[in-house]
């Protein structure tokens, strides 16, 4: 492709809507352009970036026997009743953009195609000698994120691979699950990128086991843990580890004590002059059921750690039974706002003991009428610890579970594991944090969605049984920019061949200079016949200028025809070290070609 050709404008000051490099680049040299909130238009450029990921992904995917389709992006929302996810996805989560055709019937734009893939299996899986399967597809999804931002990392509508397992039993879908770990190990290394893989909470789209995808950046929206010796690595929502050792509480014998304005730990324990560990927070969430249900949940934890609200949602998810609904719908820590829908009086926040008063809520038949009272495993064992009292400016001291206080009936580990703990699986190694993209995520999801919408197949001895899923999905575009995130300099973006729009530019410094252009148009054309993917510069522009631009797009390699033409040779520079060397023209061609192909294996 020819420069002066191209629909070729780049921005030498950074766009004041990104926050990240790899926005502010991918904006500046031209590749993405935002045309509403979380949408974007990937220039030719980006589109060609964009297929080469999908390639990749596409061939990884079909080296296992998995089969691409292409599925409707508009979604009866009868399917997403079956499966018992519209509500929570319309209204819940509200990720799903929903509109209402002519004939008045609710549709959805697909976020995810669980409910899709599993209609087609329920009418076309029939038996044992079907199975396995895995259909995959590339394709736009849609989701209405509460904050879209940093350009294609958190879109409304961006690119994603997803691709839907049926087994025919739990051990089938380990062997596939397992397959596609190794299916998505190939396509990011052989998309040029450092990731690490991670244990990962399933969430909304629910199962048992999943595994994501990171790539490490400062930028990364997900903070991962690991091991130093990396044989522990997870995502912090499901991460486990062991709790520090408590300190020794300084407190002898149980008093009340006056301490006004002191509702934080760390204000309380510096008036009593106490160790955080040697208390128990007590904080209460509201959590809302899909059928209406408000239950109120008191959990004490040991001072010094914290809860963790994806660990909490999954421990109260169990409880939906028991609140007559079918799942849990949201969890908040409740406002003043908020509690006027519950409170029956002025609740004493900051000084809340594990046994505040279930006269504290209000009688409503869509209130649950108790508390749920529930205690982390850290704060079962302290002896003579501080808390509240009920009372705002009133802590008490010396107090024990069994004595003042009874030990909530529901032990639960909802603590979230830190930096510095040390790893629960071998107690000699510390975590440690780093900040992660998750491009990639899969999933054993079990019979969840067959059970919920009547998937079965006929078992080899005549059995009607629910068919095993597993469910697997690759963000492309944000993979794409993650990609610039992991690699770039203070001149710009500097691409992994694999996925680079092109391989080679070629500068002509001065095109007046006909010897210049004439050496740049044979090394063009030859270099394309030979299969290396070439930029020309023959814009009429100043060199300076062409040379910041090719820099800022990052393309691995930027031949130059300049002075070194009158000794027969051009100057070859890599983009990712600068290295610049002279190379004579009738070499160019196979060294450039030779350095590429050994990129790409
Ligand atoms: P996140 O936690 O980042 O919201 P998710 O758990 O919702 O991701 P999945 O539903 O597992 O993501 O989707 C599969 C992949 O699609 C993710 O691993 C990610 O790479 C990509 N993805 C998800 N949401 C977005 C988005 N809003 N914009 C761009 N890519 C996305
Ligand atoms: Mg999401």
């Amino acid at each position: 492709m020819r420069l002066s050709q191209m629909l070729f404008v780049t921005l030498r000051e950074d766009p004041v809507e990104a926050e990240i490099p790899s926005h502010k680049l991918l904006l500046r040299a031209g590749y993405i352009r935002r045309i509403g909130s979380g949408v974007y238009a990937y220039l030719p450029m980006m589109w060609r970036v964009l297929n080469k990921i999908s390639q990749i992904v596409r061939e990884e995917m079909n080296a296992t026997g998995a089969q691409e389709c292409l599925l409707p992006q508009l979604q009866a929302s009868e399917l997403w009743k079956e499966s018992g996810r519209w509500e929570t996805y319309t209204q819940a989560e509200g990720i799903m953009f929903t509109l209402i055709d002519r004939q008045k019937r609710e549709l959805g734009l697909g976020p995810t195609h669980e409910e899709v893939i599993t209609t087609i299996a329920r009418e076309m899986i029939r038996s044992y000698r079907q199975l396995p399967q895995n259909l995959y597809q590339i394709q736009t999804k849609f989701r209405d994120e509460i904050r879209p931002r940093f350009g294609l990392m958190r879109g409304r509508e961006f690119i994603m691979k997803d691709a839907y397992s049926f087994n025919a039993d739990e051990e089938s879908l380990k062997q596939t699950y397992q397959q596609m770990n190794r299916a998505y190990s190939n396509m990011l290394r052989r998309c040029g990128l450092a990731f690490t893989a991670v244990e990962a909470d399933t969430g909304a789209i629910g199962g048992s086991s999943s595994q994501e995808f990171m790539i490490l950046a400062a930028a990364g929206e997900d903070e991962v843990l690991y091991t130093p010796d990396n044989k522990y690595a997870a995502n912090v929502e499901k991460a486990v580890s062991l709790a520090p050792n408590a300190e020794p509480s300084p407190f002898t014998s149980y008093e009340k004590r006056e301490t006004p304005g002191t509702p934080t730990i760390a204000s309380m324990c510096e008036l009593l002059n106490c160790p955080p560990s040697a208390t128990v927070k007590d904080v209460i969430y509201e959590a809302l059921y899909d059928n209406g249900m408000t239950v109120l949940v008191l959990v004490s934890i040991r001072g010094d750690q914290d809860v963790n609200e994806v660990k909490l949602q999954n421990e109260l998810a169990k409880w939906a039974q028991h609140y007559e609904a079918k799942a849990l719908f949201s969890l908040s820590v409740p406002d003043e706002e908020s509690q006027k829908k519950w409170a029956a009086k002025p609740l004493p926040l900051g000084y809340i003991a594990p046994d505040i008063g279930d006269d504290y809520i209000r009688a409503h038949e869509n209130i649950a009428s108790q508390f749920l009272r529930l205690v982390d495993h850290t704060a079962v064992d302290l002896k003579n610890f501080a808390t509240g009292s009920n009372e705002s400016g009133y802590h008490v001291v010396g107090a024990n579970w069994g004595e003042q206080f009874s030990l909530p009936k529901h032990t639960v580990d909802v603590r979230e594991a830190r930096a510095g703990d040390r790893a629960a699986g071998d107690s000699s190694q510390t975590l440690k944090s780093a900040r992660g993209i998750e491009v990639g995520h899969i999933f054993q999801l079990g019979t969840k969605y067959s059970e919920a919408m009547g998937a079965t197949y006929t078992s080899e001895q005549g059995q009607e049984l629910p068919l095993y899923m597993g469910c697997y999905g690759v963000g492309i575009s944000r993979l794409a920019q993650a990609a610039v995130e992991q690699s770039y300099d203070e001149d710009g973006m500097i691409w992994p061949v694999a996925i680079a729009p092109y391989h080679v530019i070629i500068t002509v410094p001065k095109i007046s200079d006909t010897q210049q252009l004439e050496a740049a148009q044979n090394l063009y054309e030859q270099l394309q016949e030979a299969g290396v993917e070439t930029l020309l510069d023959d814009r009429d522009e100043r060199a300076g200028v062409k040379f910041k631009d090719a820099d800022l797009i990052g393309l691995p390699y930027r031949i130059v025809t300049g002075r070194s033409l009158q000794a027969g040779k051009v100057e070859v520079v890599e983009r990712a070290t600068k290295n610049a060397q002279e190379i004579s023209l009738d070499k160019v061609v196979t060294t450039l070609k030779h350095w590429i192909d050994a990129a790409l294996t």
